[in-house]
């Protein structure tokens, strides 16, 4: 049998169906071990015995070994293959002395409880110098203290670090003298405007530690399998790191599909053909699993998404028989600790055959060795892709993987390319550590610490950068420069004035109209998007519904609702070029292709309410909201118009060509930038008055930009070569929201021309080719 007939076979289906597009296989892999590192002490060895861990794996002892020589190490393996003994090995090792400490910061507390118990229960099994403490919003002030005072591994989040550990460092005095060690778990998370904090963030550390210490910590990563990560981790934390990529541990044979999603007869925007959604087809696929007795996960972005998927799996399966009805279930963030668990050990014992998960789910959570994986839209990266790829397959097992695409150019172009899903090695993680917005307020908070000295800046940017914001930050008030460096003379705390989270503008507050509850904040950019009168929004996995924006309160009325549908807003904007950073040009300047600053100005004009399973348009409403500025940095091109002519347009097609392609490009960045889609925006023209010419702009949707424009830039023949291929992959005849169409339209998709975006995309292509160095 050929692995598609197998996959389907699987599945319960008779011969492979249409919707099959692709298989890869991977072989089943042995186990690869190695020696206990010299160093290890043999009470620790006993400790990880105790655990039924006898010999570690290759890549484990190498991440080790570069730990204890001292060197900055990431390891990036697969899921299940033990990457926290990468770190444990060495820390456990050191902390022997007696006298030194370790640091290990988690992006979720799920994941850092998880840690805190596999530590105590070292010590417990033989490793007894290790003294863990939690360090977190929940632990109590007594807890805290002794933390401070004995510990000698502190667990905590970057959250914790930023506005409860370093304004206070002097508590932290004798900790940070004899800080080895910092652990970077998940560390593939850092990216977008939150990596970019979290790598200011690591400067501040270092710096502080240093100042103590003398000598920087030295960080160990642990990362989903990703493009680079040693570049990548190396960014994060600001200094040379080395990466362990070998991954030694076993793994049972995976076949990976890739579905494309059937075809309606329904009809959408301009009559597009319409597709059945990822939601509902990855509900099919789950409920064929379950029949076939095939434990399986289903990974979707959304919580609503997770539940709606679970719902209609279990309605299809009650069809075929009502004792099966009960053996799915949702899964996702929010779930308290025992419900989790419940849900793990259903699934391991097989009494739940299906459940369908957030991908919260991959934060350490201890789910592996299913038979079968379902991945119903393309989560956002590769290193979240393979690490839901890596809950399938146990040793000596064949297990299954199927990729549906979801109706959008990004899932079109993967469908066609696996090549880059498995064989292209674009660096997934993209952050800004000099973004003016975000490394101002970490210098007050420096500053706030220790005194920002001349030789301290250098190890936050390019020091003219660096210099440029801290001169804006004195004449602004903020710092106040003296002979013995910059302070900060403010009562506040610095650091309180920063959310690692959001990207500024004033928060607003969501009041529960019913009870008055206040439920949570939003950041005020975002709520004309999420929080206009009508929109539906989400807190916590429930569900209300808009009843009113009141701007200058600073309030959004909501109230608890069950709407079998969602909203999304349209936008319509403009841009004003600010500054040019970076651009390529050619000899005769018939295309220019330029990255810097600008100015956008966006209005959101109307939204769509859209039914939750199937993502057919249920009505569109206008919107009248104030239009609003955002200063950031963008990435565009432009060129005179007869030279798009004589490429092969004509002047009336000129909009339409440049808007498809505006769109195709946005939906494409993610692939070069691994941004979310609603992380950033374009515009396109046919005369832009700042360029004089046809133009097509796309921007970072956070103030100051989080580097997508400047990532767009760097690749831009991969990112325009895989645009116009996926446009021209799409079988639909004049343009569907899986290539040129855009949810975010505020033209509502008019004017768009699906054939005039390729020739626009090729003529930039060639163009950037005849200006090659
Ligand atoms: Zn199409
Ligand atoms: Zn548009």
């Amino acid at each position: 049998m050929t692995d598609a007939e197998q996959l389907t076979a699987a599945l319960g289906y008779q011969g492979v169906p249409a919707q099959l597009l692709h298989t890869r296989r991977f072989e089943a892999r042995p186990a690869r071990f190695d020696d206990w590192p010299k160093q290890t002490p043999p009470a620790l060895i006993d400790a990880f015995g105790a655990s039924g861990l006898l010999r570690p794996w290759q890549h484990q002892v190498a991440a080790a070994q570069h730990a204890l020589a001292g060197e900055h190490v990431v390891l990036a393996t697969g899921t299940a293959s033990g990457k926290s003994l990468g770190y444990q090995l060495p820390i456990a090792t050191q902390l022997a002395d007696g006298r030194s400490t370790a640091l290990y910061l988690a992006p979720t507390k799920a994941l850092g409880a998880d840690q805190l118990g596999a530590w105590r229960a070292l010590a417990r099994d033989g490793a007894t110098w290790l003294r863990a403490s939690p360090y977190d919003g929940d632990t109590a002030p007594a807890d805290r203290t002794w933390a401070r005072q004995h510990a000698n591994l502190v667990l905590t989040n970057p959250d914790m670090l930023h506005v409860g550990i370093l304004p206070h460092h002097q508590r932290w005095a004798q900790f940070f003298r004899n800080l080895a060690y910092v652990v970077i778990d998940e560390a593939h998370v850092y990216r977008g405007v939150f990596g970019s904090h979290v790598a200011v963030l690591l400067r501040r550390l270092s710096r502080v530690v240093e100042h103590y210490r003398g000598a920087p910590p030295v960080f160990i990563g642990a990362s989903a399998t990703s493009g680079n990560p040693a570049t990548a981790f190396s960014t994060l934390i600001g200094a040379d790191a080395t990466a362990i990529t070998q991954d030694a541990s076993p793994h049972g044979a995976v076949t990976v599909g890739f579905w494309e999603t059937e075809l309606t007869d329904k009809r959408g925007e301009h009559g597009a053909p319409i597709r059945r959604s990822a939601t509902a087809t990855g509900a099919d696929l789950l409920t064929d699993f379950a029949i076939a007795g095939v434990r399986t996960i289903a990974f979707i972005r959304s919580r609503r998404g997770a539940e709606a998927m679970a719902q209609a799996a279990s309605r299809q399966l009650a069809e075929v028989d009502p004792s099966l009805a009960s053996r799915v279930s949702a899964y996702r963030a929010g779930y308290l600790p025992e419900e989790r668990r419940a849900v793990e050990t259903a699934l391991k014992t097989g009494r739940l055959l299906g459940v369908s998960s957030t991908p919260a789910l991959e934060l350490g959570i201890d789910i592996a060795g299913l038979d079968a994986v379902v991945v119903a839209g393309w989560p956002g990266t590769r290193a979240s892709f393979f690490q839901q790829l890596g809950r399938a397959g146990r040793a000596g097992q064949e297990s299954w993987a199927v990729y549906v695409a979801s109706d959008d150019p990004l899932d079109t172009y993967l469908l066609h390319h696996p090549d880059a899903v498995f064989d292209l090695a674009v660096e997934d993680t993209v952050i800004d550590p000099v973004n003016p917005h975000i490394l101002g307020a970490h210098l007050c908070a420096a500053s706030a610490e220790l005194p920002l000295q001349p030789e301290d800046l250098a190890r936050f940017g390019p020091e003219e950068q660096v210099r440029a914001v801290v001169d804006d930050l004195v004449e602004g008030g903020y710092l106040r420069r003296r002979p013995a460096g910059w302070f900060w003379t403010h009562p506040e705390h610095a650091a309180a004035m920063v959310s690692l989270r959001d990207d500024g503008g004033g928060p607003v507050d969501i009041v529960d109209v019913e009870s008055g509850a206040l439920l949570g904040s939003m950041g005020s950019p975002q709520t004309h998007y999420q929080a206009h009168p009508g929109a539906v929004y989400v807190h916590q996995g429930r569900t209300f519904l808009v009843e009113d924006l009141d701007e200058d309160a600073h309030v959004v009325m909501v109230s608890r609702a069950e709407p079998d549908y969602f909203t999304q807003a349209r936008d319509i904007t403009e841009i004003e070029i600010l500054d040019t950073h970076e651009k390529r040009e050619n000899l005769d300047k018939e295309l220019v292709w330029a990255t810097g600053a600008v100015k956008v100005t966006t209005q959101v004009v109307s939204f769509q309410r859209k039914a939750l399973v199937s993502g057919e348009i249920l009505g569109e409403e206008p919107l009248e909201l104030a239009a609003r500025d955002l200063f950031t940095t963008a990435v565009w091109f432009h060129a005179p118009s007869e030279r798009l002519v004589a490429a092969g347009l004509t002047m009336d097609r000129l909009p339409g060509s440049l808007h498809a392609a505006e769109h195709a490009m946005i939906g494409l960045m993610p692939l070069v930038a691994s941004n979310d889609r609603w992380d950033i925006g374009g515009v396109s023209m046919a005369l832009h008055p700042d360029t004089g010419q046809p133009s097509v702009f796309v921007y970072d949707g956070h103030a100051g930009g989080a580097g997508f424009a400047q990532r767009g830039f760097a690749q831009a023949e991969v990112w325009l070569r895989a645009t116009a291929d996926a446009v021209r992959s799409c079988p639909c005849d004049q343009g569907c929201p899986a290539c040129v169409q855009s949810p975010k339209c505020g033209n509502r998709n008019s004017p768009l021309d699906k054939a005039g975006a390729v020739t626009v995309l090729e003529f930039v292509l060639a163009g950037l080719q005849s200006s090659a160095r």
